[in-house]
Formats: C-alpha cells, structure tokens, sequence
C-alpha cells in the first residue's frame, strides 16, 4: 500500500481510527534504520514520547540506551517502534504529565492499529523482530501469550517472513527485580545471535 517509510508516516500522522487521537499530542511513528535487520517493536508511547513525537525518548530512553550498549549496536543501526502509536493514558492525579498517567493499550486499540504495523514491517523487511514485553509479542503472534513461555529464544514467523526475539520489557525488570539477571543473559544471547546470525 505504502512504497517508502516517508509516505507511510504522513499517512500515520493523520490517523484517527480510535479515540486515542483525541488524546495525544503526537503520533509516534517508528524511527531509525529503514533497512534495518533488528526491529525493536516496544508497546505504546510514553509521556515523553507523545510530547516528542518520537519512539523511545526520555526514560524509556535511557532503557534503550542501555539495551543498545549491551548489544553493543547502535540507535542508528536498528529501526524503533511500537505496536500502538498513540500514547494510553488514564487520569491521574499524580501523573507525570499532568493529569494522565500512562496504560496498557486496550485490545480495541491495538487492532484499530493494526495495519499501520503491517505496513512498518513490509517496508522495513527485517531479519528479526525484537519484541519487548507481552503486548507486542501477543500481537505477533496474533494470541494472548507470556512472555515467559517465549523469552530469550528465537522463532521463525511464516506470517512476517522473519525471526521473533522475544524479552521482558526492560520497565517490568526494573519493577521486579528477580527478572533481571533473565533479562541480561537474554540480552547476552541475543547479542551473540545478532552477530552470528542476523548479520
Ligand atoms: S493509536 Fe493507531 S489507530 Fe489509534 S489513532 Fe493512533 S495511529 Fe490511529
């Protein structure tokens, strides 16, 4: 539908197929390497990014870059982005951001979302899509599943043509700490199959 990433963004930019346009300061559309062989797929925009208008800015930022230090690749290298485009909230009184504080997608909203991703992920053509935490990995999968039945171990999508990595999501290891060493020697694993294997 889309021939390049440019026309696809335009086109995002003036979505309103759920009512989480009517809430968001921006969409947040996908950044980084059009070619990219690793597609971090993260939930939903945050705070800071619905304010920026860019994928993983802010704390999830700071996540990212960690992340990335440990695979020992760079920003530039991958391309980012995220299940849902708009950013969840709810009200709050102690929000960060004011009066809203961030949610889980519904599952309303991930599927009024759902061929934007398609699109993403035909024009990027990855060799392996990195999913973080359970709702981008349930979209994949197009089923409700753990992350802990799939993490740290690669399988092969016939949908996408390409391999799935499924991790924690790095906020649920800073939440719960007995994830955290599981994270890290997935990481480790996954660095070594990007070198070996996704190159
Ligand atoms: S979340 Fe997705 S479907 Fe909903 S308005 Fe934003 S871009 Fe459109």
């Amino acid at each position: 539908m889309f021939s390049c990433l440019e026309e696809l963004h335009q086109a995002l930019k003036n979505c309103r197929l759920c009512p989480l346009a009517a809430t968001r300061t921006n969409v947040v559309c996908g950044s980084g390497c059009h070619e990219a062989p690793l597609f971090l797929l993260g939930e939903a925009p945050g705070g800071d990014e619905d304010l920026s208008g860019k994928p993983f800015t802010g704390r999830s930022g700071k996540e990212l870059d960690e992340f990335l230090k440990i695979l020992e690749i760079s920003r530039e290298d991958i391309y980012i982005g995220n299940t849902v485009k708009c950013r969840p909230t709810r009200p709050s009184v102690r929000g960060r951001y004011g009066n809203y504080a961030n949610r889980k997608p519904f599952s309303s909203e991930i599927k009024a979302c759902f061929d934007w991703l398609e699109e993403e992920i035909k024009i990027i053509k990855p060799k392996v899509i990195v999913t973080l935490g359970g709702v981008p990995l349930s979209r994949i999968m197009g089923k409700q599943v753990k992350v802990g039945d799939f993490r740290g171990r690669k399988f092969f999508s016939e949908l996408y043509g390409c391999y799935v990595f499924p991790l924690y999501h790095p906020a649920a290891v800073i939440y719960d700490r007995s994830k955290r060493e599981v994270y890290l020697s997935d990481l480790i694993e996954l660095r070594r199959a990007l070198k070996e294997e996704f190159v």
